[in-house]
């Protein structure tokens, strides 16, 4: 692998008390490409613009995917990436899904262990600073022949964040768009299902949400996910979240919220949800909570929906499973805790 390290850091013109995630990148970007049948020219090199042809497949077939990790930085000042390995299983199955080659796993350890390296002064110490990192891959090839490409590009660049904010999070239970049907790449982090979601999520918006509930393709009968996140529902003292299935994604955060919730003793149900199920229960006050997980969020609470033309306000209640299960997830994250599933790795 070629280093070309930057000559001078940007780092010193960045505000971090005010990132806006997503917005900033650190000083270096890993970029390797895909040519006759093999992965060449892997390189570390300074972030800056690459130069694609206006015909490269991308563009025109949306032939792509990507990847969404974090690493973090505990108080001896050790980074560290939580289960970047379902990361890399993750942008394999998406890849595969899209007809596009495999991109080696040592090649990806190895570029994601030198990036934390030369930008480890980007990755601050305290509960909710990380380092987002954005691996993805798209088809390169200069050809608008509507078939899979023959020339592909990797990359990972990366984000300082600091904690989510976004104020308080009402959705809308959407029954006329979908995000993803059977058979189709709704569990793949394929780009193009964040480009079908932009128009509902504006009409979602004017109506005063910030998020759009998914519900199955079909029907519009069962609750999937909020599109960036899983979603979870707390029912009386019952803790549900859909399967997963080729329409819901298998979001790394939602198995490990499953996992901390039955090590916490919460009683947690994975099975389908009726959309009827969640509006007789904020009816007749059981429904407690509703919270999305995703790597951005960690786990981002919301305080009402809207259903057709109801509208639904959930109770404040004290001491939140949201909020224990986020700190409980934060405290592995950042090695503050134990790391009993052993989903810590020293970057
Ligand atoms: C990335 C993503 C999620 C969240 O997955 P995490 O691994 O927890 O970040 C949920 N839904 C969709 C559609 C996604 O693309």
């Amino acid at each position: 692998m070629k280093v070309e390290k930057i000559k001078v850091s940007k780092i010193d013109q960045i505000d971090f008390d005010n990132l806006n995630f997503g917005s900033v990148f650190t000083d270096h970007m890993f970029s390797c490409d895909y040519i006759d049948g093999e992965w060449v020219n892997a390189q570390i090199s300074p972030y800056k613009p690459i130069s694609i042809s206006p015909s490269a497949r991308v563009f025109h077939y949306g032939q792509a995917c990507f990847e969404g990790m974090k690493a973090f930085k505990d108080n001896k000042n050790k980074n560290w990436l939580f289960r970047p390995l379902d990361n890399y299983e993750r942008i394999l199955k998406s890849s595969i899904r899209l007809a596009m080659p495999e991109f080696p796993k040592e090649l990806f350890f190895e570029s994601l262990k030198k990036l934390i390296e030369l930008d480890n002064a980007w990755i601050k110490p305290g509960l909710g600073n990380s380092l987002y990192i954005r691996p993805f891959i798209f088809a390169s090839e200069d050809s608008i022949n509507a078939t899979e490409a023959n020339q592909y590009k990797f990359m990972i660049i990366c984000a300082p964040a600091d904690s989510y904010y976004s104020g308080d999070v009402r959705v809308k239970i959407e029954k006329s768009f979908s995000r993803a049907a059977k058979g189709g790449v709704g569990y793949a982090k394929a780009a193009g299902n964040y480009a079908a979601q932009f128009y509902p999520t504006i009409l979602a918006r004017n109506e005063g949400y910030q998020q759009i509930i998914w519900t199955d393709s079909s029907n519009h009968e069962y609750i999937e996910e909020a599109g960036t996140m899983n979603l979870f529902f707390r029912i009386g003292d019952k803790l549900i979240t859909a399967p997963t299935s080729d329409s819901i994604l298998d979001g790394i955060t939602r198995k490990s919220i499953i996992q901390i919730a039955k090590d916490q003793g919460i009683n947690i149900e994975v099975r389908p949800i009726k959309v009827n199920e969640i509006i007789e229960a904020a009816k007749n006050n059981s429904l407690k909570e509703i919270f999305g997980s995703g790597t951005a969020v960690v786990v981002l609470p919301i305080i009402g929906f809207g259903y057709e033309n109801e509208k639904f306000e959930l109770p404040r209640i004290e001491s939140p499973w949201s909020i224990l299960l986020k700190s409980k997830l934060n405290d592995i994250q950042y090695n503050i805790s134990e790391d009993p599933h052993g989903w810590r790795t020293e970057a």
